[in-house]
């Protein structure tokens, strides 16, 4: 167990069948006494003497005890030495209660202990009387401690006392509600200052702002007459409509693909993927900051999973050579643009290095088709000498809408049709889904000042943040822009004033980022005016002076490249 599992427990656990667990302690005079177990925490443990505590055992306050073991049934486990800390002599029930902190170890609370523990939690208690504090523990915290509880909920119970503070807390910027709005500008249930709710969004994955293009908007209703609402069933079964076809065959034209298949969204096509395209023998090597879909499709795999340092070519290789003997397949896995760091890979190395040790090559396109490269066409088409194998794209950016897809050798595709098992067992997108995305599609193909203003506003927005002396790339391409101001604290601050000027970005702070990588993302949209950014800018700016902040001047790589 993490010492994050045994942390979040609350101080101190009573023992709920007394007298079925004994504290062994041995004195310096050789004697061993037995007390019944009555209480323990983390570093501490309590039990009860029958009688009076003989004056010749030395045990005083302060005192060490050499050795103690903890026994219950079956179970016995050494502790060690204790130290003497509280001595409570009770006349009329002629028992002495004593109390130890423990020098050598913990109190193993997680092992077979942990079934005589009473767990039952007071809410009205804050988590400071736990051993856990909102300062120190994250979501993430929560979500990969080990869990020892035996009853299951128990571990929702505990994440409810961390929860009641967080929700209060500045750290909490999840689940905006919006009220009916659309575009770059919207009404969110929250209020800012003077009761105003209307904001200028500045975290949308619509890119090019297609979500609420009337166009698109028009083909989804239309489609809803035309089949009605849901699909019916899944792609194998009942789920698909000649839109869904169009669609498909639509994106493998689109990437110069021999066929295309649709997934239920982004994250489904990845986490059906990967597992179906590797197997027990099969060896995948990913970027470290690729998404949690990649991510979990990689734990689904049977294969062995590696990582590369970020962007890193040179250790791709090196893993390539220490790794790729040892298998029979091999996959490398990248994404065309990151979407905390909004950066892209050296793609044509990394091609190059992975077909020199025969490997197939994995690119989630998920924020780059739609942004960069000629036309906004991606990353794959940005480096026309890469050899990418594999393209995974999603319409939740380049249509704001949901759903996902894999373009790749029609071979490839007709097999994951019949095991990607996110895309068998799970029902196919709304034909109006559907038809909204090809109709976004089709927008974006046959316009291409959508992402050239897109361009334009990125390009204008990374100036200005250079011109505040943030370390920047002047070439920035991708539509998230990060902003890193270090402490989550800071952020807070500083999110503050842009809520207040009605500006609505994603703070992003550990653990998605690491502790000192606190940061905004904002992310940009063709639909945004330049006054609008001018407007981001300048309250950008007053938060840095509110809050004294002044960007650290790193060495400006960029520049010389
Ligand atoms: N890949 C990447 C790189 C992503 O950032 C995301 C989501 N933002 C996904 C896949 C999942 O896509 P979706 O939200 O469409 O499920």
């Amino acid at each position: 167990m993490s010492d994050i599992g045994k942390m979040m427990r609350p101080k101190r656990f009573s023992i709920k069948e007394k007298g079925k667990i004994i504290l062994l302690v041995e004195t310096y005079t050789g004697s061993r006494l037995e007390l019944h177990l009555e209480n323990v925490s983390l570093h501490g443990i309590g039990g009860v003497l029958k009688g009076k505590l003989p004056p010749e055992e030395g045990l005083e306050i302060g005192n060490l005890v050499p050795a103690s073991k903890i026994s219950g049934g079956e179970n016995e486990v050494t502790l060690g030495r204790l130290v003497v800390r509280r001595i409570i002599q009770s006349e009329e029930k002629n028992e002495t209660f004593i109390a130890f902190s423990t020098v050598d170890s913990r109190v193993p609370i997680d092992g077979f202990l942990s079934r005589y523990l009473d767990t039952t939690l007071d809410a009205s208690k804050g988590s400071y009387d736990y051993e856990l504090s909102p300062s120190k523990f994250s979501l993430r915290n929560f979500r990969e401690m080990n869990r020892s509880n035996v009853d299951l909920f128990a571990h929702a119970e505990q994440f409810e006392v961390y929860y009641q503070e967080f929700v209060e807390s500045p750290k909490n910027q999840f689940g905006n509600i919006r009220l009916p709005s659309k575009g770059e500008r919207v009404k969110l249930r929250q209020r800012r200052r003077g009761s105003r709710n209307d904001f200028l969004v500045m975290a949308s994955n619509d890119y090019l702002g297609l979500a609420s293009s009337e166009e698109v908007c028009e083909s989804a209703k239309k489609a809803i007459d035309q089949y009605g609402f849901g699909s019916t069933g899944s792609p194998l079964i009942s789920g698909l409509t000649e839109i869904h076809e169009e669609l498909s065959d639509f994106i493998a034209k689109l990437l110069h693909r021999e066929k295309a298949i649709l997934f239920n969204s982004g994250y489904a096509a990845n986490v059906g993927a990967v597992p179906a395209l590797t197997g027990v023998q099969d060896l995948l090597i990913a970027d470290m900051l690729c998404h949690a879909s990649l991510l979990d499709g990689m734990q689904m795999s049977k294969g062995t999973s590696r990582f590369f340092k970020h962007n890193n070519v040179k250790h791709l290789e090196k893993l390539l050579k220490e790794n790729r003997d040892e298998h029979v397949g091999s996959l490398v896995i990248t994404e065309g643009v990151f979407s905390m760091d909004g950066d892209a890979p050296p793609l044509t190395e990394i091609t190059k290095i992975a077909k020199a040790h025969n490997s197939r090559v994995f690119l989630d396109e998920a924020h780059s088709l739609g942004v960069i490269g000629p036309n906004g066409m991606g990353c794959a088409a940005k480096h026309p000498d890469a050899k990418v194998d594999v393209i995974m794209g999603t319409f939740s950016k380049i249509a704001g809408a949901i759903g996902g897809f894999i373009a790749a050798d029609k071979e490839v595709i007709h097999w994951l049709n019949f095991s990607a098992r996110s895309l068998m067992f799970s029902v196919s997108i709304p034909p109006s889904t559907a038809a909204a995305a090809l109709t976004a599609l089709k927008i974006f193909r046959n316009n291409p000042e959508l992402v050239n203003r897109l361009q334009a506003n990125i390009k204008h927005f990374v100036m200005g943040l250079r011109e505040l002396g943030f370390t920047i790339d002047p070439n920035h391409e991708s539509a998230v822009v990060p902003v890193v101001i270090g402490n989550d604290e800071t952020v807070g601050k500083m999110n503050q004033v842009f809520w207040e000027n009605g500006i609505y970005v994603v703070p992003v702070g550990y653990p998605v980022v690491a502790r000192n990588q606190s940061r905004f993302r904002f992310t940009m949209m063709s639909t945004h005016t330049i006054s609008d950014l001018d407007f981001v800018l300048s309250i950008l700016e007053k938060a840095m002076e509110k809050v004294g902040f002044e960007p650290r001047k790193d060495e400006d790589k960029s520049d010389a490249a």
